[in-house]
């Protein structure tokens, strides 16, 4: 096929099928597995705009295609990828290696061909990132739409938000696109069926592996946040000094009701909104309750708060369909925890949206917990279960999820730039010491950071403990049924071996194809088991028979 852009999503590690690499735990809270296979929701907004503009763009998603086919080989389909130009997303830092390999790649095999990386830390790293001779640039900022589009048309001279090679010599243009408004950028939903028909296969045009099986969409209503979680690259203080950022981008209650319509007509999937709708103000909160409830859908819909919300706001949120979920991420049962990392509320407040969360029958609320945090040590870390089971008591309809700080601190945070201003200790500053950390046998040894209550080790125990004891009280609340327990705490328990061999410099050779048979077998199967999001198979939400059809051809 012949394209003038190729979107490629590289697994965390290339090749992760042939090291064995034990980090199942890190990607648990997420639809992602270990290898971060979510790709950025940013490449549908890249292709719609680029397609409007009359590009040919296709997203393979190679991460998701080698979970799902072990003998898949990459070299080997690339190079009948023929495209003008490359984008890999370099997003998040858990990208670091297989961004850098698969560009690697593809330059060796279409050196005519324009290599191009783009996202939050290909931008923070540019300097060391741009000096691989493989890569031609780098389009810095949050947003890379214009950018992209210039650069194909008229080359990175006339190009804002660019970091390129010119001859021998390094140049940049500075980072000055910042669109304030995201209305221009909705995402078309019916670019992802346009996308299989191109690459007749359903898995490397999937958003994630496990989309077929779980399948789930996305609206992004903002960019940037008000907020300043300490850890958070997405933060504040991160938007304004790495990416420029001064004012949040919104998106209109008509654009993300434009955007849910167009998800809606083609499937019956959930939609998650990113993003706390209440930034923007009660006008907007109310203006998309009135047009979501006006659309009538099927579709289940997943809302997160940044703090709980009053009952006003919930009343408003549970009109928008007939079934509702919440998310907040409290971090920690201790209030002065909570306020160190960034989140300043009350468990009053908390415990005030459980309540009204199950009168106002919502379907489930999720609260979201980490371990890694300032002022946290073991005993606070694994005291969620006891605070999970005291919250069941006001509500039934609360589920519950806790995982480490991992793998990184997020580069350009506050805990990242000051750290012993909030008690951090960060280990690794060098982009090459980001790519070998992640080729690690054990998760913990990926970590960048420890902080003066835990080391490394602590951390990740603590993580596995907490973990287990939250499992277990989710399992005797009826939450987790037999089989996703006993797979999770298998898990579990290899976490554990594998850790444990790792600090005492005992090669993991031998558990290779239990790390690997595990991770495969229970990475979709625990996620189904302790349900992030309600799940069914894609054929079932998709609503047109002609399409139910083409997925079937395409698996
Ligand atoms: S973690 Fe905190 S700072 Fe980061 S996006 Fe969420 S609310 Fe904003």
């Amino acid at each position: 096929m012949k394209l003038d852009v190729a979107l490629i999503h590289p697994p965390s590690v290339y090749d992760f099928r042939k090291s064995p690499s034990y980090a199942s735990m890190i990607s648990e809270v997420i639809p992602s597995m270990y290898v971060f296979d979510m790709m950025p929701y940013g490449f549908l907004t890249l292709a719609t705009y680029l397609e409007k503009n009359g590009l040919n763009v296709a997203i393979f998603n190679l991460a998701a295609k080698m979970l799902k086919d072990r003998s898949f080989d990459v070299e080997k389909y690339i190079k009948r990828i023929e495209a003008d130009l490359f984008g890999i997303d370099l997003h998040w830092a858990v990208h670091a290696q297989g961004a850098i390999e698969i560009a690697r790649i593809i330059k060796e095999i279409h050196p005519e061909s324009k290599v191009v990386l783009g996202g939050l830390s290909s931008t923070y790293f540019r300097y060391e990132v741009i000096r691989y001779p493989f890569i031609d640039a780098i389009l810095t900022g949050d947003s890379a739409e214009l950018p992209l589009l210039r650069y194909i048309e008229e080359g990175p001279e006339r190009t804002p938000n660019i970091i390129w090679k010119d001859g021998g010599k390094i140049r940049e243009n500075p980072l000055s696109w910042i669109p304030e408004s995201l209305d221009e950028f909705g995402i078309d939903h019916e670019f992802l069926l346009r996308n299989v028909k191109k690459t007749r296969d359903l898995a490397i045009s999937s958003p994630f592996a496990s989309f077929d099986e779980a399948p789930i969409a996305g609206v992004i209503t903002m960019k940037g946040c008000p907020f300043n979680c300490i850890t958070c690259g997405g933060s504040r203080f991160a938007y304004e000094r790495a990416y420029m950022r001064r004012k949040l981008a919104i998106k209109s209650p008509e654009a993300i009701a434009d955007e849910v319509e167009g998800i809606a007509r083609i499937s019956k999937m959930p939609i998650f909104f990113v993003g706390d709708l209440r930034i923007g103000g009660m006008g907007r909160v109310e203006r998309v309750s009135k047009l979501l409830k006006e659309l009538d859908l099927e579709n289940e819909l997943i809302f997160e708060f940044f703090t709980p919300p009053s009952k006003e706001v919930l009343g408003y949120i549970r009109r928008t369909s007939h079934s509702v979920y919440l998310q907040i991420s409290p971090e920690s049962p201790f209030e002065d925890i909570r306020r160190a990392f960034g989140r300043p509320y009350t468990n009053q407040s908390l415990e005030k949206m459980v309540s009204n969360s199950e009168s106002l029958g919502f379907e489930r609320l999720d609260l979201y917990f980490m371990v890694g945090l300032p002022f946290q040590r073991r005993e606070q870390a694994i005291s969620v279960a006891d605070y999970f089971r005291k919250l069941r008591e006001i509500s039934k309809r609360l589920d519950s999820f806790v995982s480490p700080l991992a793998p990184f601190v997020d580069p350009g945070s506050r805990a990242y730039m000051d750290p012993g201003a909030f008690g951090y200790i960060i280990t690794l500053r060098d982009f090459e010491d980001y790519r070998r950390a992640l080729l690690s046998e054990h998760w913990m040894n990926s970590l960048n950071y420890e902080t003066r209550w835990m080391n490394r080790r602590e951390i990740a125990e603590a993580s596995l403990d907490a973990y287990e004891r939250l499992l277990t009280e989710r399992y005797l609340q009826g939450i987790v049924d037999e089989e996703a327990y006993e797979l999770a705490m298998e898990r579990i328990e290899l976490d554990k071996l594998v850790l444990d061999r790792v600090e005492r410099g005992i090669p993991i050779d031998d558990l290779k194809d239990r790390i690997d048979e595990l991770a495969r077998r229970s990475d979709a199967r625990v996620k189904k088991g302790l349900s992030l999001y309600p799940t069914s198979g894609l054929a079932e939400r998709i609503r047109n028979p002609i399409l139910r059809a083409l997925i079937t051809l395409v698996r």
